[in-house]
This record gives C-alpha cells, sequence and structure tokens, in this order.
C-alpha cells in the first residue's frame, strides 16, 4: 500500500520536509540547514538526508511512499525536472526530479516556490475556500503564485507570476533583472534597505541608524521594521511608500484576473499594520469599485512551512 507521500521545500538558507497522508495530514516534518556555502553537490546530498530523516522520524516504511513533491527556488522547468540556475544554492542545470526519483524509486514531482505555496496557501492556509486567488511572497524579493479556477496557472514557460518584475516606474530605479523600474525595486525588504540607507546617507534623521550600530552598510529592513513600531518618522514613511508601490502592482493583478482574495506571505508581510493602510488606498484609487470593493487582501496563514504543504499537495496530485 503506498499511501503516504513527502514534500520537500528547498530554500536558501533551510531545508524542511514533512510526510503526510492523502488527505494532508502531517505525519512528521522537519528542518535543516541548507548549507549552500558548501556547493550545489553538498545541497542535493542534504535533500537527500532530509528526506531519509523524515521517514525515520516518522517510523514509516519508504515503500509506502507513493510520491515526493518538491518546492524549488527558480528558474526551474516543471516538465523536465531540472533546475535551471539558482544562485543562492549553487545550483545550474540540476535534474532534481531524476535524482530525487533514482534515490527513491518513487514518481517525484518539481514545482517553483511561489507556486507551491499559493497552492498550499489555497488547499489548507489563508486561501481556503476561494476559486480565483493570487499568493504573493514578499521578502528580499517579491513573486507570486496565480489560482484561477482552483488550478495553479503556470503559464506557456512555467514563468506566470513573475510579479516581482512588473514594471511599476517606467525609466525607474534599476533592478537585477537588467530592467528598470521593476516592483521589487520599490517593494521588498531589500528595497526597503536601500531606500533607508540612501535617505539617512543624505541626512534623514531616524532611529534606524542607531539601530543598525552607527553604520549605514548595516541596514536592514527588520530595523526600518522595529523604528516604525517606535514612532520613528522617517521609516514610517519608508514602510507607506512600500505599501503604496505593492498596491500599484496588486492593483494590476486585480483589474487583469478579477481575485476573490489576495494572500501575502513572505518575511515582510509579517510588518503587516505597517503597510496595510497605504496599500490598500492605492489599490482602491487604481481599479474599478466593482472590483476592489470585494476584494479581499489577508497576510498568509502557514509561514515557512507553505513551501511543504504544497509540495505535498503536488506530491497528492499526481498518486
Ligand atoms: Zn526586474
Amino acid at each position: 500500500l503506498k499511501d503516504y507521500v513527502v514534500g520537500l521545500d528547498i530554500g536558501g538558507t533551510k531545508l524542511a520536509a514533512g510526510l503526510f497522508d492523502l488527505n494532508l495530514k502531517e505525519i512528521s516534518f522537519i528542518k535543516c540547514d541548507t548549507e549552500a556555502f558548501r556547493g550545489g553537490q553538498v545541497v542535493v546530498e542534504n535533500c537527500k538526508a532530509i528526506v531519509h530523516q523524515v521517514l525515520e522520524k516518522s517510523g514509516i516504511s519508504r515503500d509506502r511512499v507513493a510520491s515526493i513533491g518538491i518546492s524549488s527556488p527558480g528558474p526551474l522547468d516543471t516538465h523536465t525536472g531540472i533546475v535551471t540556475y539558482v544562485e543562492t544554492i549553487g545550483w545550474k542545470n540540476v535534474p532534481i526530479r531524476s535524482i530525487m526519483e533514482e534515490e527513491f524509486n518513487v514518481s517525484v514531482v518539481l514545482e517553483n516556490d511561489a507556486n507551491a505555496a499559493a497552492l498550499a496557501e489555497n488547499v489548507r492556509g489563508a486561501g481556503e475556500g476561494t476559486k480565483n486567488m493570487i499568493y504573493i511572497t514578499v521578502s528580499t524579493g517579491v513573486g507570486s503564485g496565480i489560482i484561477l479556477e482552483k488550478k495553479l496557472y503556470r503559464g506557456s514557460h512555467d514563468a506566470a507570476g513573475e510579479f516581482g518584475h512588473i514594471c511599476i516606474v517606467p525609466g525607474g530605479r534599476p533592478c537585477g533583472c537588467g530592467n528598470r523600474g521593476c516592483l521589487q525595486s520599490y517593494a521588498s525588504g531589500t528595497a526597503l534597505a536601500n531606500a533607508a540607507r540612501a535617505g539617512i546617507t543624505a541626512g534623514e534623521n531616524s532611529a534606524i541608524l542607531l539601530k543598525a550600530g552607527g553604520i549605514p552598510e548595516k541596514i536592514h529592513a527588520f530595523q526600518v521594521e522595529e523604528a516604525a513600531k517606535e514612532n520613528d518618522a522617517f521609516a514610517i514613511k519608508l514602510w507607506e511608500e512600500m505599501g503604496y508601490h505593492l498596491g500599484l502592482g496588486i492593483s494590476i493583478l486585480v483589474q487583469l484576473f478579477d481575485p476573490d482574495r489576495i494572500v501575502i506571505g513572505g518575511g515582510m508581510s509579517r510588518a503587516w499594520d505597517l503597510f496595510y493602510g497605504s496599500m490598500m488606498e492605492s489599490v482602491r484609487s487604481n481599479t474599478y469599485e466593482v472590483l476592489s470593493e470585494n476584494l479581499q487582501v489577508v497576510p498568509a496563514l502557514l509561514g515557512d512551512k507553505a513551501g511543504v504543504f504544497g509540495a505535498a499537495t503536488l506530491g497528492i496530485a499526481i498518486v
């Protein structure tokens, strides 16, 4: 009897794996360091090891595993099961699907992390019960996963949902992708820290600098969050600007897809109250009322378990 699946979540700093039954009930769960600094091959070995470990921890025999779902950073190809290029974990054209199929002798499915998290939030999280839902992750970068009619929409090249690289400021700030004015250059952890650094270097008086030990280079988004929560005017303004820009991007999604609900996850979403107001103001002023008045924009529920849940959901789908 094959009545269990494994969900594996590959992240830049942590790997997580969970064993689930076919009703998506969690049997066991573990996390470990990705150890990306030791090179791509070690990351591959760690992926195998954590799946072995989660099975051992559960006490369930390997023959009862029907499939493995994998959530990985992209770009990747879901058809070939190859992760194309991920600098943070040292992977270039890594055929992770066939590697895991050989190791465990089961079917394996590969999906990008934002899509896996979108699916997880739709099945079990903050998007449960919705038909058309968009999941947005805001952390160092910005990504999204689009669920239409309860199904993941991948696009023609597995590249749908590259929300972070929608141009919201023509000719604006340069982005790592080579273009200018991308959303994630205005509404991500990296963008927030950069804006704080630039302002302070230009003479803004703010508690952020003190929190970074007086060294502008050490300014990080969480110090901007701390300062804003202590009523620092400059920090509050930075979060409002982030909300405004994120709202601009969301208004494009709303006009285009008319979703029931938008779910926002990623590290930055934890500072919800600091950007929600300006974000919604920007959504409302840039969309038709019929679209925005019933739109729900809510924080994600699954946190760092979303990847594992989403991967397991995909694993169940191929059983
Ligand atoms: Zn870009």
